[in-house]
């Protein structure tokens, strides 16, 4: 089976590298390094609970996948901070299982206003705080590049440059691949769209954070729903600190120079927060970071045919501003779907009555 993926983020390179491993299959990864693309701004925050339990199930897979493996701690530049998940919600206790099972000892519960333990101050009554030990953050744009690598050593090609047309001249796949997987990050809905294709909802929105410079007791890794406020500490004196966007249908490759434009109202809004949640750290000077990343209405990454007319073609996007948690697991699950598609086509084609 020849599988073309196209759009060499986290997710194609992942997708990719797992795929030559398969027996059979052999891989072509097209796309450059895109300065502003998702996987190089990402905050890279890792850790095993998210409120949607799909994603949760995915995010606990790939931490534990990576704790297993030093090469891939090694290859993601893991650094272990742990993490406190702030929710009014009450968690799903399937998800605080799964990763009580992966990571034991990893995970504790404790009353929001427990959380001023780990600096995170005033939180109203009704909050619980997943507290998770074995958590922290990743580079996603390394480890992209390190499984492009791999890609090359076990016989895949990768090739820079741009697909704009999906179906080459004679109706065929691009690079007559049997598979072609769209895994082009906020690009994905304008390259179909520019195909005459659907998108299928996907939809873009632009992701903003600040790098602060901080004075006092930064916490570790944090999302506090009652703010929306998240941050991480980033090396000495520095906290990486945001809020969501409502900046739907952001053009990709929003560049860092346009985060800092629109992300002045931003910052103060963050400040604000942050006066609330953190109130003995002092924030000073900042670098905004921006980039637009790929949504799918369910909010997951997964491997995803784009329509019954156009078989063997499939979009492998919308983590949602998550995938950095995800794209671990879900590339298993994307290659396994991607084999199991070609195999039922196999069959499909040897019953075909003959005309
Ligand atoms: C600011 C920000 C902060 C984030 N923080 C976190 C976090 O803390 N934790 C977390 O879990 N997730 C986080 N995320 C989400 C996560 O990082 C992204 O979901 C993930 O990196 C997306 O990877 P991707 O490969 O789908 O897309 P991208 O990284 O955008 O890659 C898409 C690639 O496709 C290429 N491409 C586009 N069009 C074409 C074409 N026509 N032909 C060939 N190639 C093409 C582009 O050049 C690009 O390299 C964050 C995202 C952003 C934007």
């Amino acid at each position: 089976m020849r599988v073309c993926v196209v759009g060499a983020g986290l997710a194609g390179s992942l997708l990719a590298w797992r795929l030559v491993q398969r027996p059979g299959v052999r891989v072509m990864l097209v796309g450059d390094e895109h300065r502003h693309a998702a996987s190089a701004a990402s905050g890279g925050l890792v850790r095993g609970y998210e409120p949607d339990e799909y994603n949760a199930a995915l995010a606990v897979r790939g931490l534990a996948v990576l704790y297993a493996s030093p090469t891939l701690r090694s290859w993601a530049a893991f650094r272990e901070i742990g993490s406190v998940y702030l929710t009014a919600a009450c968690p799903a206790r399937r998800t605080l299982d799964a990763i009580d099972a992966a990571l034991p000892g990893s995970l504790s519960l404790a009353p929001g206003d427990a959380a001023a333990r780990h600096g995170l101050a005033g939180v109203p009554p009704g909050h619980t705080a997943v507290v998770e030990r074995r958590a922290g953050f990743i580079n996603p744009a390394r480890l992209a590049a390190r499984a492009r690598r791999e890609v090359i050593l076990r016989g895949g090609v990768v090739r820079a440059g741009t697909v704009t047309r999906i179906r080459c001249e004679a109706g065929e796949w691009v690079e007559h691949a049997d598979a072609v997987v769209l895994a082009a990050g906020a690009w994905t809905p304008g390259l179909l769209a520019g195909n005459g294709l659907p998108a299928g909802g996907l939809r873009t929105k632009l992701i903003r954070y600040g790098v602060f410079r901080a004075a006092g007791p930064v916490p570790r890794a944090f999302v506090d729903e009652s703010t929306g406020l998240y941050g991480r500490p980033d090396g000495l004196g520095r906290m990486l600190l945001g809020l969501p966007t409502v900046d739907w249908d952001a053009p990709p490759g929003t560049s860092h120079r346009d985060g800092v434009r629109a992300g002045r109202s931003a910052a103060a809004e963050v400040r604000r927060a942050a006066a609330r949640r953190l109130p003995e750290v002092t924030l000073g000077r900042y670098r905004a970071v921006a980039a637009a990343d790929c949504y799918a209405p369910d909010g997951q990454l997964r491997l995803r045919p784009v329509a019954p007319e156009v078989p063997g073609l499939f979009t492998f996007t919308g983590g949602s501003g998550g995938a950095a948690k995800t794209a671990l697991a879900a590339s298993v699950d994307a290659a396994d779907a991607l084999l199991r598609s070609n195999r039922q086509r196999e069959t499909d084609d040897d019953l075909s009555p003959v005309p």
